[in-house]
């Protein structure tokens, strides 16, 4: 296509100063995510599933909770499911936040190790050294510095909540833990969440909650111009390895290549959307990813640059 010089030269100004200005935008907008991503403005009817949590809020109110669904992103293998957001603008923990039991600045993640044995042969204590590791290294990624990720240790008790809605968990503290690792779950709880297909094609996914008031409102205590996170789950696919499914020939496995499934990679994965990153790409290749792509064990440059948006002025907003 041919422009006159004049208008062509016009143009790349604006398009230089849009692309300024998208520099200058806030963090999440710099780095949104261009993975699939289900469209905000759709109706619900269009998703089942954003039909549900819709649905779940409404639950979530009425019992009193200060707490509603905002986004839920799946990692999968083959064909990327689009994920489910409420809201245009983005979520951000808060430091101090008394409403979730903050530890003060630091962000606090347990593994439920009730749930942490594999169909596909791993212990509990396996897969949960691989989490731990996927922590450490966000932990000890430049852009995290000023943020400590202080592992709780498993109460026993229920911690989990998103479970109970679909019938696989009752529904446990909220706020046990700022993340909640909660472990392997069955096939039909993929099934249940992510649509027909969704149990054999979902590695694991992120559940986050925002606080809203009393009408149901996001809530922004901060002033930071992002709602406020109150609580992420992480739940994992028992279906992987499982002799008796037709995956059996992808298993959960602790670095091993594909076709295995490398647990701490996945861990990397989710652990990133619970430290506030959603999807990127490919291209670039990134941990961030929708689809999984094999072991990945260090974020990448685009990894990095999302979570350095994110907390760079960590704790003042
Ligand atoms: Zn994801």
């Amino acid at each position: 296509m041919a422009f006159p010089k004049t208008l062509c030269r016009s143009a790349l100004t604006v398009l230089a100063f849009v692309t300024f200005a998208a520099c200058e935008r806030t963090p999440q907008q710099a780095t949104a995510p261009t993975g699939p991503q289900f469209s905000r403005t759709a109706p619900a009817e269009q998703d089942p599933l954003l039909a549900r949590v819709l649905q779940i809020n409404q639950q979530l109110a009425a019992s009193g909770q200060h707490v509603a669904i905002e986004a839920l992103d799946f990692f999968t293998v083959g064909n990327g499911r689009p994920g489910v957001r409420l809201h245009q603008t983005p979520f951000r923990w808060v430091p101090n936040d008394p409403r979730r039991l903050a530890d003060g600045t630091n962000i606090t993640y347990i593994f439920d190790q009730s749930g942490g044995h594999t169909a596909s042969g791993l212990t509990a204590a396996q897969t949960e050294a691989a989490v731990d590791a996927a922590l450490a290294t966000w932990s000890s990624d430049d852009a995290l510095k000023k943020v400590a990720l202080v592992k709780r240790p498993d109460p026993g008790t229920d911690i989990t909540i998103f479970d109970a809605f679909f019938g696989f968990g009752g529904f446990g503290d909220p706020f046990a833990a700022d993340i909640v690792d909660a472990g392997f779950y069955p096939r039909a709880f993929f099934e249940a969440v992510g649509g027909p297909g969704g149990g054999r094609g979902i590695l694991a996914f992120s559940v986050s909650f925002i606080f809203v008031d009393d009408n149901g409102n996001p809530t922004d205590i901060n002033g930071d111009n992002y709602l406020d996170t109150a609580l992420n789950e992480v739940y994992y696919n028992n279906t992987f390895g499982d002799p008796a499914s037709d995956r059996a020939g992808n298993p959960w496995r602790i670095n091993q290549p594909l076709p295995a499934i490398d647990v701490q990679t996945v861990a990397l994965h989710e652990n990133g959307h619970s430290l506030e990153l959603g999807h990127f790409g490919p291209p670039p290749d990134a941990v961030m990813n929708p689809v999984y792509a094999g072991i990945r064990h260090a974020p990448l440059p685009t990894d990095d640059a999302g979570m350095n948006a994110v907390w760079q002025s960590w704790p003042n907003p």
